[in-house]
């Protein structure tokens, strides 16, 4: 297989976001401000609320976290009854302007609406060109535009309709949330690669990326929305005031999607993505990270002293370890949390004088120990290079990797942050060969049998494609 062209493309693969919508609450954007704070692991980038206020749709957002883009008077001013917010992520050194921040807000010959979502639609660069050449105008490089010139040029007065027949020429992992004049639809693809549920507070609805954001603004839980679902909750009474009050939620299909497909959720949100507290179809993230730790201790034999883990994303996967094979946990490295956007990366000759901002090693912690160094992914490795350098400078007697997934393989073209086929290391490197390039005394990762027993039997299907290349959704085009 070849990915010639995937350093081109690399903007649209590294787009990974988080969505909270809310329908029907007097407070609808206070509660999507609590609700991207919980979800801030999702994007780092930009950060936007639309809201719904006497049939318009008024949107604020920026670049940088949630915290640096709204103030309290932001908020106050975003009063309605229904609301659409959006993170958006990005890398360091690719990052899309404010034009690509979400929710993307257009007026339409159907309406207002505003648009946000997190994936990537695979097909979205041909629709693109197509729309273009009948005279279509892009606001956006966001591969989400192409939803609402479709959804314009779909002949349908109604928005879901517009939207369900738009969505049919879609390809791709999506969960999309649109805001309307009337409500919020959401709709997740066919195959359900990216998380998306729905919750309940008070009369209010919320519709969201993680259960964690359910739990920040105090609402209840109800369930995953299907692959190929698309749900479309209306505010009832008043709609677009600030008054409040939902009608029950109303479910149709992409495509006649309902029974046809299983699932095909992304791994990646287990080992890496979501947050522990979430439970993704009833898995806790937590206790799956912590089960792929358990096996990879299971397959080991080794002595050593002490486990650790990498802040934040190892942490549960170490403890796993730990447990299972009964070698004490401990805290081997700190990491600074206050590192934000706006933080002056150490020069050259400071970084040689050994000035470590992000992280340190508790030296006294791993001189002269054997250590297991526990990680939830290596995809350049350059991660565990650098750590098992720092460990071993700090007196590390021995540094074994321990990796609670799979070698990376093969680059992800459903909306997670991969490098181009080059840069993972796993690409080409033997196991061995990838152990003496990050300096470790050895190196183990687990099967995808291992996630597909660990995980697959409860979840359903699971899409493992950076880990086989077997991709469920087929690729297109350039992504080929
Ligand atoms: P590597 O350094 O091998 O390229 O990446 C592996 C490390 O990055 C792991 O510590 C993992 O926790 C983290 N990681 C995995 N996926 C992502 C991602 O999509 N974005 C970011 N920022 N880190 C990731
Ligand atoms: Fe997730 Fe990997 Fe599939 Fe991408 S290729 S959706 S990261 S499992
Ligand atoms: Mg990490």
């Amino acid at each position: 297989m070849g990915f010639v062209k995937t350093r081109d493309i690399s903007r649209e693969i590294r787009e990974r976001c988080g969505v909270f919508a809310v329908v029907g609450h007097p407070k609808a954007s206070e509660l999507c401000y609590y609700g991207l704070y919980a979800l801030q692991h999702r994007g780092q980038e930009s950060a936007g609320i639309a809201v719904l206020n006497g049939g318009r749709i008024q949107t604020k957002k920026g670049m940088g976290l949630v915290a640096d883009v709204f103030t309290k008077d932001d908020i106050v001013r975003l009063r309605g009854g229904s609301a659409l917010a959006h993170v958006r992520y990005s890398n360091v050194g690719d990052e899309g302007g404010i034009e690509d921040a979400q929710p993307i807000s257009v007026k339409m010959w159907q309406g207002q609406m505003a648009f946000a979502h997190n994936g990537n639609l695979i097909n979205a660069p041909r629709l693109r060109a197509r729309l273009e050449q009948d005279g279509s105008i892009f606001q956006t490089t966001s591969d989400c535009e192409v939803i609402p010139h479709l959804m314009a040029k779909s002949g349908l007065n109604d928005p879901v309709k517009a939207l369900i027949k738009s969505l049919s020429d879609v390809r791709g992992a999506y969960s999309l949330c649109v805001l309307t004049s009337k409500g919020v639809i959401a709709a997740k693809d066919p195959h359900g690669v990216r998380p998306l549920c729905l919750g309940k507070l008070d009369g209010a609805y919320i519709i969201c990326s993680e259960t964690c954001a359910l739990d920040a603004v105090g609402a209840e839980f109800i369930r995953e929305i299907d692959p190929g679902e698309v749900v479309f909750i209306e505010e009832a009474e008043h709609p677009g005031s600030d008054v409040g009050r939902a009608k029950p939620p109303v479910s149709c299909y992409i495509d006649g999607a309902r029974g046809k497909r299983g699932m095909d959720l992304c791994v990646f949100e287990f080992i890496y993505f979501a947050r522990p507290d979430s439970d993704l179809y009833g898995i806790n993230v937590h206790a799956a990270r912590k089960a792929l730790g358990r096996r990879l201790a299971q397959k080991d034999s080794l002595s050593a002293d002490l486990v650790m883990g990498i802040p934040d994303s190892s942490l549960s996967a170490a403890t796993g370890y730990a447990e299972e094979a009964g070698i004490p946990y401990e805290m081997g490295i700190v990491k600074n949390r206050y590192i934000g956007r706006t933080f002056i990366a150490p020069t050259q000759p400071l970084r040689e004088l050994g000035v470590k901002i992000k992280i340190n090693p508790l030296r006294k912690v791993v001189s002269g120990k054997r250590v297991v160094m526990v990680d939830d992914s290596m995809v350049r490795g350059t991660t565990s290079k650098y750590l098992v350098g720092l460990l071993k400078a700090a007196g590390a007697k021995e540094v074994h990797v321990r990796i609670s997934s799979p070698p990376y393989r093969f680059p992800c073209f459903y909306g997670i942050d991969t490098s181009s086929s080059g840069e993972l290391i796993a690409a080409e490197k033997t196991q061995e060969q990838i152990r003496e390039l990050i300096g470790a005394d050895s190196l183990a990762f687990l099967d995808v049998e291992d996630l597909e027993e660990i995980l697959g039997r409860r979840a359903g299907n699971l899409c493992t494609a950076c880990f086989t290349g077997n991709y469920p959704i087929p690729l297109e085009g350039e992504y080929r």
